[in-house]
Formats: C-alpha cells, sequence, structure tokens
C-alpha cells in the first residue's frame, strides 16, 4: 500500500491538472488515502477517490428514478432470503430450509446468492452444475429473488452495475482521464466488467509481490510488481515473509515488540508507552487485530478521557439502548416475568411513559405482578386502588402523607397505561402461538423511539443505528412466525451490529481494525493482539455451495483456498503499510477462558527482523521478557500501586495500598473489628435505635412471627425493620411450578376457614362424603382468585398441582371427621388487623398483653380456636415445613413463640376463658405427624422469654446468627450481610465483657 500511495504523489506532481480516478472498495479508503497524501505534504488535486458503486449509482440513477426503481436496502438481504425460502412452494425439495432456524443460516445463503449475484450469475446458470439435493430449492430461490425484486421495483448492487456497465454514454470518466484502483483488492466479476467498461487511461497500481492469489489476475487491478526498499527498521515489516533476506536491523527505534499477560495488560501497556514517551494522541493510531477487543480498547482510553474514534464501531447490543431492546426481547421469550422488566427498569434502560424508571422497578415489586401479559394489568389496577383507599381512609392521616399516596396512584395509573400501550404495540400471539412479523418490529420502533432511556452522544447514535435497522426490516413483507422464532432472528440480527465508526479526526487517537483497511499512517502505531489465528483466515467451505460446484458455475467465484489468500494479501499489504514507529504485541492467555495462546507467525517474523537466529517460541519469549501483566508505573496513578509493592515485605505492602485506596483502608479495620471478640458497630450495635423500634415503648403492633425472626437473627431484624430494607420481590419463575409454598398454603388456609364458616353457619359437623364435593368448590374459587395474580404455566401444571390440592383437602376432611371430641368455632381471627369476615371473635385493634412493668402491643392472626371440654384449644395449621424447633423443646432461643402467645391472646379474646392446649395441626398428605400439642406455658415464663427476645431493641445490640447454617440459608438479605463468621459472632457471644450480649446469652440458652 505504501508503494501505491507513493505512486500517488509521484502522479500528483506528474499529472498535476489532469482528473485523476483512484478506486477503492470502502468509503473508508476513500478518506484514509488522501488523508495518507495529505500527511505525506502531498498536494492532491484533480484526485477522486471513489468506490465503483458510487459511480455506477451515479451513472444509472437517473434511469432507475425514471422507472421507479430504488435501491435494495442493504440490512434486508439475510431477513429477505430467509422470508423467500420459508415462502417457497412446498414441491420443491427442502434442502437448506430446515436449517434456516439455525443462528447464521440465513446470512450463509444470502452471502452465496448475492456472490452468485455479484458474478452476474442467472438462475439457469446453475442447473447441471449443483448438488441434485439443492439445485432444485437454490436454482428457485435465486429466481425467487430476482422476482422479489422486480415485483418490488428494486435494484440490488448487481443490478445496478450491470445496468451502468451496458450503458453506452453517461460515464464521468473522460478518455483522457487517469484510472487507477487499489491494489489487493479483488472485485466481484459485475464490478470488474463495470470498472473495464469506463473510459479512461488505465495506470497500472505497483504493488509488492505477497505471493499468488488465483483471482487477481482476472479481477483485481491492473498492476505491476515493485522492488522494497527501506529506510527504517519499521520498513522492514516489508520483508515479513521473507526475514532473512530483509536488510540490516538497524536498532533505531521504529520497531519494537511486546508480551502481554491479557489483552486489559497489553492495552493498558499501551496507554503507558504513549504517556511515558509523551507522544500526542493524535499522532496515535492502535490497530486491533480482531475487533472484539474494540469495546475493552475503547474503554481503556476513554478512561483517562482521551477523545478517540473508532474506525470499527462498537458493539450495537453493548450499547444500552441495544441492551434495552435485547431486554425486551428476553423478556418476551421468558414469557413477560415481572423480575425481568423490573430490570430493565431499575438500570434506567426503559422509562415506561412518564413514570420514572426507578419509581417503575418499585411500583412493580409492590404489584406482586408475576409472569405472563394477564399478570400486569389486574395487579396495577389493585396497588392503584390500594394506595387511593389509604388516601381517603384515614381521616387524621397528613395532608402530605396524603398526597404522596394519591401521587403514587396516578403514577401506578400511567403504568397501567404504559402496559396497555405496550401490550397493543406486541399483541397477544393468535392461539396457536403465532405474531405478525411487522406489527412487533414496529413495536420495537415505538418503544425504543418513546421508552429507551438515551443518556448522552453515544446512546441517541446508537438508537439512531437501531431506528434505521429496524426501519429497513419493515420493508419485508410481513408473515407470520413464533414469538421464540422472532426473538431469535432479532437477537442474532442485533448481535452482528456496529455503531458509533468514523474515520479519524484531529485531535483524537484513532482506533482500527488490522488488515479491514490500511492503516491511516500516523507517526506512531501500536498493533494490538497479534495472537496465532488472529489474522489467518483458515481455509473452510462456503456452507452453501462446494469448491467443486463453484468452479463449476464460474472460474471467478471464491473458493475456501481463495479467502486465505487473499487475506493473507490484505494483511501483508496494512504490514507493509505501516511506517513511523510500529510497536507490536500479543497477549499469552485469552481475556475470557484463560487459555495459553502463541504469538502469530507475524510476531515472529518481525522478532526475526531484529534477530536472524531466532528459531524458537522459547527464545522468542527470552527476547521479549516476561509478559506485562500490570501495566501501570506511573507514581500518581492509583492502579499503579502493583509496581510499588513488588519486592516488598508484606507489611509494607498495605501502606501503599491503602494510600493509593483509602476505603480499603476503612474496609480493612472494619473487617479487623469484626474478627475480634469485642462486639462494635461493624457487629451490628446501634445504640442510637435502642428504643426507637421497641413496641414496648412505641406502642406499634407486632406480630409474633416478627418475634420469633428477632430471635433467629436481631441483625436481619434491623436490616429490615431499622433500616427498611427490602428484598427484591419479585423473581424470575420456575417454569415447572405454579404455585409456590406460601401460595399453597394460603390457599388452603382460605378454604378451610371458608368449609369452616359454611358449617358453622348450618350448625353441622364434618362428613367426608356430604362435604368433599363443597370443599373442591371451595377450592376452584381460590384457585380463580389466585390465577388472577399468578397465571397457569400450563394446563398440566395446573392440573397436578390442583390435584394435590384435593389430596391434601380430602386429607383435611378425613381428619376433621375423625375428631368429633372438638369445636371449631373460630377461623382466621384476626386482632389488630382489618376484619373482612366478621369474626365474632376478631377485632381491629391490636391485643396488648400485661405483663406488669411493661406492657406489649401484639397483632396477627389465629388459625383457628376449637371448643374442647370447658375450654378451648388455639389451632395453627401448618402446611409447609415441619417445625424446625426439636420434640424437646419449650420456647426453642425464641424461636418457638407463637403457640405461647397465641394461647395468652385467645385468653384475651376469650374474655378470661381457659385455653387447654395450644397447638400445631399438620393436615396436609405429606405430613409425618398430625399435631404437635403442648400445654400453655405460664405467663411469667412467656414474660421472661419475651423480654429477652425483645432486650435487642432496647439496648440497640443486633448481633448476627452464628449458627448461619440454620438461619442463612433462607434469609433474603444474605446479599446486604455476608462479611461475618460464625466463630467471629461466637467469639463477641462468650466474651463476657460485651455487656450487651448478656441477654442474648441467656436467650440463646433457652430450652
Ligand atoms: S444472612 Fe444470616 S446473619 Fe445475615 S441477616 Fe440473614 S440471617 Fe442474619
Amino acid at each position: 500500500m505504501r508503494h501505491f500511495i507513493e505512486q500517488l504523489e509521484a502522479l500528483a506532481k506528474s499529472h498535476k491538472t489532469d482528473a485523476k480516478w483512484v478506486f477503492v472498495p470502502t468509503r473508508s479508503l476513500a478518506t484514509t488515502l488522501p488523508e495518507r497524501l495529505l500527511h505525506r505534504g502531498c498536494d492532491w488535486a484533480n484526485f477522486r477517490f471513489v468506490t465503483p458503486f458510487e459511480i455506477a449509482l451515479e451513472m444509472v440513477g437517473p434511469h432507475l428514478v425514471s422507472a421507479g426503481i430504488r435501491p435494495k436496502p442493504e440490512e434486508l438481504g439475510p431477513s429477505l432470503i430467509a422470508r423467500l425460502a420459508t415462502a417457497l412452494p412446498a414441491d420443491i425439495s427442502p434442502h437448506f430450509r430446515p436449517f434456516l432456524s439455525q443462528p447464521g443460516m440465513d446470512l450463509c445463503l444470502w452471502r452465496t446468492l448475492n456472490e452468485l449475484r455479484m458474478a452476474g450469475i442467472e438462475p439457469h446458470q446453475l442447473i447441471g452444475r449443483l448438488e441434485n439435493t439443492k439445485e432444485p430449492e437454490l436454482v428457485a430461490l435465486l429466481q425467487a429473488y430476482i422476482d422479489y425484486l422486480t415485483e418490488h421495483r428494486m435494484a440490488d448492487r448487481a443490478e445496478v452495475f450491470l445496468q451502468s456497465a451496458s450503458l453506452a454514454s453517461g460515464h464521468p470518466t473522460r478518455e483522457a482521464d487517469l484510472l487507477l484502483e487499489a491494489p489487493f483488492h479483488i472485485w466481484s466479476p459485475v464490478e470488474r466488467r463495470f470498472l473495464d467498461s469506463l473510459p479512461g487511461q488505465r495506470h497500472r497500481t505497483r504493488r509488492l509481490d505477497f505471493g499468488e492469489a488465483r483471482r487477481r489476475d482476472t479481477l483485481g487491478a491492473r498492476s505491476e510488481i515493485t522492488i522494497r526498499t527501506g529506510k527504517s527498521d519499521a520498513d522492514l515489516l516489508l520483508w515479513l515473509t521473507d526475514p532473512d533476506q530483509a536488510p540490516q536491523f538497524k536498532n533505531d527505534g521504529t520497531l519494537q515488540l511486546f508480551a502481554a499477560g491479557r489483552r486489559d495488560a497489553e492495552l493498558k501497556e499501551v496507554k503507558r508507552r504513549i504517556v511515558t514517551s509523551e507522544l500526542p494522541i493524535d499522532q496515535v493510531e492502535i490497530l486491533l487485530a480482531d475487533a472484539g477487543s474494540h469495546d475493552l480498547a475503547m474503554d481503556c482510553f476513554a478512561a483517562e478521557s482521551w477523545p478517540c474514534t473508532s474506525s470499527v464501531g462498537s458493539s450495537l447490543i453493548s450499547s444500552r439502548p441495544g441492551q434495552a431492546l435485547i431486554g425486551l426481547l428476553d423478556w418476551f421469550e421468558k414469557g413477560y416475568p415481572a423480575f425481568r422488566l423490573r430490570e430493565l427498569f431499575s438500570s434506567q434502560l426503559l422509562r415506561p411513559g412518564s413514570v420514572p424508571s426507578g419509581v417503575a422497578a418499585f411500583m412493580l415489586d409492590r404489584t406482586k405482578a408475576t409472569w405472563m401479559r394477564a399478570s400486569y394489568l389486574p395487579n396495577i389496577k389493585r396497588l392503584r386502588g390500594t394506595y387511593l383507599r389509604r388516601a381517603e381512609s384515614d381521616e387524621e392521616m397528613d395532608e402530605e402523607y396524603a398526597e404522596a399516596l394519591r401521587k403514587k396512584a396516578a403514577q401506578a395509573e400511567g403504568l397501567g397505561d404504559w402496559f396497555r400501550s405496550l401490550f397493543q404495540r406486541f399483541r397477544a400471539p393468535s392461539t396457536e402461538g403465532f405474531i405478525e412479523w411487522a406489527t412487533w418490529v414496529e413495536g420495537l420502533l415505538e418503544t425504543l423511539r418513546n421508552d429507551v432511556v438515551l443518556s448522552g452522544q453515544s446512546d441517541r447514535a446508537a438508537s439512531a443505528r437501531l431506528e434505521c435497522f429496524l426501519s429497513e426490516l419493515l420493508l419485508l413483507e410481513s408473515f407470520r412466525l413464533p414469538v421464540n422464532d422472532f426473538v431469535r432472528t432479532l437477537w442474532h440480527k442485533l448481535s452482528g451490529l456496529r455503531y458509533g465508526g468514523s474515520r479519524c479526526r484531529a485531535g483524537h487517537l484513532h482506533i482500527s481494525q488490522f488488515g479491514a483497511q490500511p492503516p491511516v499512517g500516523r507517526l506512531h502505531t501500536f498493533v494490538v493482539g497479534l495472537e496465532e489465528g488472529r489474522l489467518e483466515r483458515p481455509p473452510i467451505q462456503d456452507a452453501v455451495l462446494s469448491d467443486e460446484e463453484r468452479r463449476r458455475i464460474q472460474p471467478g467465484l471464491r473458493r475456501s483456498r481463495d479467502d486465505t489468500l487473499e487475506a493473507e494479501m490484505q494483511v501483508l499489504s496494512s504490514f507493509g503499510a505501516l511506517d513511523g514507529h510500529v510497536t507490536l504485541s500479543f497477549s499469552n492467555r485469552c481475556l475470557d477462558t484463560g487459555q495459553e495462546l502463541l504469538p502469530s507467525w507475524h510476531l515472529f517474523n518481525a522478532a526475526r527482523l531484529r534477530d536472524r537466529t531466532l528459531d524458537s517460541y522459547e527464545t522468542l519469549y527470552q527476547q521479549l521478557g516476561e509478559p506485562i501483566v500490570l501495566a501501570s508505573e506511573h507514581e500518581g496513578d492509583p492502579s499503579g500501586w502493583w509496581f510499588r509493592i513488588l519486592g516488598r515485605q508484606p507489611e509494607d505492602v498495605e501502606p501503599v495500598v491503602f494510600g493509593a485506596y483509602p476505603h480499603l483502608a476503612r474496609g480493612s479495620s472494619a473487617q479487623q473489628q469484626r474478627e475480634s471478640a469485642t462486639f462494635t458497630q461493624f457487629d451490628g450495635w446501634v445504640p442510637g435505635a435502642a428504643r426507637e423500634l421497641d413496641p414496648r415503648s412505641t406502642m406499634n403492633p407486632i406480630s409474633v412471627s416478627r418475634l420469633q425472626n428477632l430471635a433467629e437473627c436481631p441483625f436481619r431484624y434491623f436490616l429490615e425493620h431499622g433500616l427498611g430494607l427490602v428484598p427484591p420481590g419479585l423473581e424470575l419463575p420456575d417454569a415447572d411450578q405454579w404455585l409456590d409454598a406460601r401460595t399453597r398454603g394460603s390457599i388452603l388456609h382460605e378454604v378451610y376457614a371458608s368449609y369452616y364458616r359454611e358449617l358453622r353457619g348450618k350448625g353441622w359437623a364434618p362428613v367426608f362424603e356430604r362435604d368433599r364435593r363443597r370443599l373442591r368448590e371451595h377450592l376452584s374459587v381460590e384457585i380463580e382468585k389466585v390465577k388472577r395474580q399468578l397465571p397457569v404455566p400450563s394446563a398440566v401444571i395446573e392440573k397436578r398441582e390442583t390435584l394435590a390440592l384435593r389430596n391434601d383437602l380430602e386429607n383435611f376432611l378425613r381428619l376433621e371427621e375423625s375428631n368429633s371430641d372438638r369445636n371449631p368455632v373460630g377461623f382466621e381471627v384476626g386482632f389488630g388487623m382489618s376484619e373482612r369476615f366478621h369474626e365474632p371473635l376478631a377485632r381491629c385493634e391490636p391485643v396488648i398483653l400485661e405483663f406488669g412493668d411493661w406492657r406489649l402491643p401484639l397483632r396477627g392472626r389465629i388459625d383457628r380456636l376449637d371448643k374442647l371440654g370447658d375450654g378451648y384449644e388455639v389451632v395453627d395449621y401448618k402446611t409447609g415445613r415441619k417445625l424446625s424447633a426439636p420434640r424437646s423443646a419449650v420456647f426453642d432461643r425464641g424461636r418457638l413463640l407463637q403457640y405461647a402467645v397465641y394461647a395468652l391472646v385467645a385468653e384475651h379474646l376469650l374474655d378470661g376463658e381457659r385455653v387447654l392446649k395450644s397447638s400445631y395441626y399438620f393436615p396436609t398428605v405429606g405430613a409425618e405427624r398430625t399435631w404437635r400439642r403442648y400445654e400453655p406455658p405460664a405467663r411469667e415464663e412467656v414474660k421472661q422469654v419475651l423480654g429477652k427476645v425483645l432486650d435487642p431493641l432496647d439496648t440497640g445490640a443486633f448481633v448476627h446468627t452464628h449458627r448461619s447454617h440454620e438461619d442463612c440459608r433462607y434469609c433474603d438479605f444474605r446479599r446486604a450481610c455476608g462479611a461475618h463468621t460464625d466463630a467471629s459472632i461466637k467469639a463477641k457471644l462468650e466474651n463476657q465483657d460485651n455487656d450487651v450480649l448478656e441477654s442474648r446469652r441467656r436467650l440463646l440458652e433457652t430450652k
């Protein structure tokens, strides 16, 4: 390439006034070449750097417009081919069609058909030249594509070239003009035909002899071989294929090599070299051996706030708008789980209408929506109603608070409106599970325009690229397909797109991909990622046409070996175009997998330019030295701490690290205190919260389950009720399960209560044969209620779980029929709770238990109260896990309180009537035993235990549980906790100097 530029420079001098046309394969090369001439101080007047397509379109444009024909959009190819293939008549035996759902198959088909078009092949020319099994389908597909273009009045690239090549006049070039073509590019047959049809004086381009490429002589530029010359060490890269013949290495510092441990270290080392050598960044070009490292490189240099241009462009699916659309597609595919949508809201990728994203995420949590479309609107409506009811029901409520509730209700309404419009954009699939392609693509487009949050220039660029891409997809005629196919197709198409590519600009560091186009010719070039296999293209046969079929169709068609040779030529030409100061590097470990990587032969031979005796990788590694794993040694850069600790004693390391990162110093101090035997502020001691949460001081009613939780882990209680942390309510639904244990339990509780209330009204006792059917009817009512909130994943799962519930209910009924000695009188008896069923014993006010020197306000619901002889029995249904407390336990360290406290509450509700028993009842099929009965303990005993349980609320000593295997397994706050060990907490508990833990010590000894 360098010789070609020198040739252009010479032509600029020798043919100052003549028009000079330079045909290049890409627009970016059309801008790079003049810039390189300018860098060399060449006045390039009268040069026109153009792609053949630009000229061809200029020539036939007026004809196409007058005939009402428009160019075919570039992105449309793969989708169009997939669409046409599925619409082929059924009597054409399928060869490729069964694989169309595989990612990339549509792209393979499109590339091959496009190649055939660019070779000027007509469908009939394929007949007799292909394998029998594929011929009918491929011929029909090529014909269908041509018919589609005709019918929709479109012209593809091939058509533009073919028509312009056949024009007898209207050429932009004149006979006297000079015509040159970029060396090494191999044109397609129709491009070649068009270029050959242009009038003008053809100049042979100068190129080096980098080996043979089969098609170059017929399709490439008319060229002449020139000799290699080199003034600096970097110029010796022209001898990369033959280092033994290269001139002597001068060690002038223009060619450097290094090895890094991983790609991030490699990029940081490049950055370090730029900083330490004080290179002006707009004199630096970073050439990446593969585009996969692009985003990492951008991040690396953006971290320094260096302005960068990139001809590669960033991956669209890594952009925020790309992430938003990918997230939405994922939401569709997984069955609309609320959990996934909340992620999109809370990461500020989607904003639902006028409702801020954070508020929407919070509300979605509160709605308890689960998944499936049907679960959203009713739940949002319910939430809105709750806010409004709360705002209007309490006349004594602070007006400011009531106003806040009304605002929330309005936001819930806004969220509901957004869901309504979203579901209109993405209409529900038909009963067979099909959706309309065009409707859903339009839906994505509308969501992108209205709901995707854009927070900067880069987001806007990505959004514009996405909009353009989706608009082109809309040109396809609509068709019906399953949701999952839609998602997979879109995902696959999006994953290949890039955005934000730009030409190099003054004041910017430039990043480009090595081999994709020639370097822009800056003074300093870093070629990054020269590992084995990055620049080579293995000879792989095309998935659609074999080499043999290609040979039979037309010699000008590429074959697998051509790909390899042509790519190699391109790479060598790019190495040959490097001048100024060049640094080549590679990483010896893969960033993702940790796998060991070898340098490419290009880097090996570059090292041999320096030392021709080099004959093995071992010697190369010795010469390159230890791979750089930590790049920064710059004192002012905190990340340079690694360098500053190398070789130091362990005790000298901390000051260096903590100097660079003060928050690590604070963390280390906290950790030391946690590990000590002293109970500190880092272990949950919050004296400021003492009595603030204690119901005995505040008289705010507390439930018994909260008391049990407090006994289990005071720290969890503080996180939840002191700091107000709320665990994420939404979870990804389990596709194989419908009802979780809690929902199952509440269904059974509701059925038990409604069944018994009915019996109570009639004065009946349970009879299995008579009541079995009625119990099922109650169950159906409850299941319908649940379905509105929690849609059923499938009919099979619904049937399975309903059957299990029926079996449990029948088991319950048999047990009840046999319990003739008891008379249930109260069901779901609430206290301190709102009351829906007018239970005679229930009351909305809390029950306040008097314990002499203190009083405890309580709220809750007693599952059942049975009349038993001359007294009563409190019954608590257990439909899930068995009790964790051992049989011998009475209070089990304060975790077994309910039976004892409810006995006192029941006596209070029954105006002093005796409670003889307080029991746990296990009426489900899988229960090990049916009853666990307790004599209610004496009031004084209960008071002693409750005092110890409540003590953390009095002292502010919210210590962690020291039995993590027992208590942390199902804790929702594990992520907010974590840094403690059982051993250190035990040590604090055993340390008698920690006075505030005295009551906890005594509680843990309570049987
Ligand atoms: S994870 Fe364990 S120690 Fe931490 S809050 Fe939860 S139960 Fe307590």
